[in-house]
């Protein structure tokens, strides 16, 4: 069982999960690539091809029913949220703890190769992999969740405990005060000015232009003005879509092309980093979202940890300012080729 409890000095939510101190843990070096960190493990591994029958029931297989997919999804075993409607296992509501924490918690494995690489995919392996997390995030969507956060943790620093290529999925029927306080600051934004938070970011930055990474038109990657960790990187699509359920095949085909390479200068600007890849998304199932919100990623490089002055105040120190990082990661892409 999962149990959201209320910081009461903060307000934040806390999830207390024990069961998640059971999963397997082969990610022995931190922020190690999959091919340094552990050798694959054919019977050990449950993500791997041919060990299917370790992992829940999948959800989706891309192709379909193909021994050799290209994509599988399944449920987590080791879910931070409890599912819709187990009333029996979640707990009553109490100011210490508000509503049962539920949701859908699912696995997206991103090839059956142990030692597939995100940063060395081909565009059309990378949009396979897209276009399965907006297949999800839709069928996600219709069981009406409040938030859907798509997520993927690399290196044993950024919280990931397998090797085996793999993002997240989860759907939550409420959505925690951090979030909300994320989607009510562009809300208001667009209340006070008429146009979507995201939007004049990318216009800002454009018209700054030493953050740019890379402006590829319909995707825009930059790094974090006021980032909370060095190369913080966003990209941007220029789309009008708050969440990565609604996003277009055309910027999912963009997107396909550029996350590896955006990866690889990561990885090499700062010696293949633990990151955590955040997909950012506005409400699920409001309509009027598409006005105020724009689905974007950020990557957040492991490089630097939590001090004591950002426990005691919130305020995270970055060793590094994005105008002197950029720089860096934008030649290291421009001297590589295209992937594919
Ligand atoms: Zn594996």
């Amino acid at each position: 069982m999962v149990e959201v409890r209320v910081d009461e000095a903060t307000g934040g939510w806390n999830v207390l999960a024990p069961r998640r101190a059971a999963r397997p843990d082969e990610s022995r070096t931190p922020g190690s690539s999959p091919a340094a960190g552990s050798s694959p493990g054919p019977t050990a591994c449950p993500f791997c091809w041919g060990s299917e029958a370790m992992t829940p029931p999948e959800v989706l297989r891309v192709p379909a029913g193909a021994p050799d997919w290209r994509v599988r999804v399944v449920p987590n075993l080791y879910a931070a949220v409890d599912p819709p409607g187990d009333t029996v296992r979640a707990p009553a509501p109490t100011p210490e703890s508000p509503a049962p924490f539920t949701g859908r918690h699912e696995v997206l494995v991103e090839s059956g190769r142990h030692d597939w690489d995100l940063r060395r995919g081909d565009p059309d392996e990378v949009a396979t992999i897209l276009f399965a997390m907006r297949e999800r995030c839709r069928a996600l969507a219709a069981e009406g969740p409040a938030a859907i956060s798509v997520f993927r943790n690399y290196g044993a620093r950024a919280g990931a405990s397998l090797v085996h290529p793999h993002s997240q999925i989860v759907a939550l029927d409420q959505a925690p005060p951090g979030l909300l306080d994320r989607w009510r600051r562009a809300r208001e934004y667009h209340d006070r000015t008429g146009t979507c938070l995201h939007d004049a970011v990318a216009a800002a930055e454009r018209r700054a232009g030493e953050r740019i990474v890379l402006d590829l038109g319909e995707v825009l990657v930059f790094q974090d003005r006021a980032g909370s960790v060095p190369h913080q990187t966003t990209l941007m699509p220029a789309q009008r879509a708050a969440g990565l359920g609604d996003a277009s095949d055309q910027i999912l085909t963009v997107l396909a092309g550029t996350l590896p390479r955006v990866l690889a200068g990561l990885a090499a600007v700062l010696d293949d980093p633990a990151y955590n890849l955040v997909v950012h998304a506005g409400p699920v199932g409001d309509p009027a979202a598409e006005d105020w919100y724009r689905w974007h990623l950020t990557i957040y490089p492991r490089v630097t940890t939590v001090g004591g002055l950002e426990i005691a105040t919130g305020v995270a120190v970055n060793p590094s300012t994005p105008e002197q990082t950029a720089g860096a990661l934008r030649a290291e892409i421009a001297g590589r080729p295209a992937a594919g």
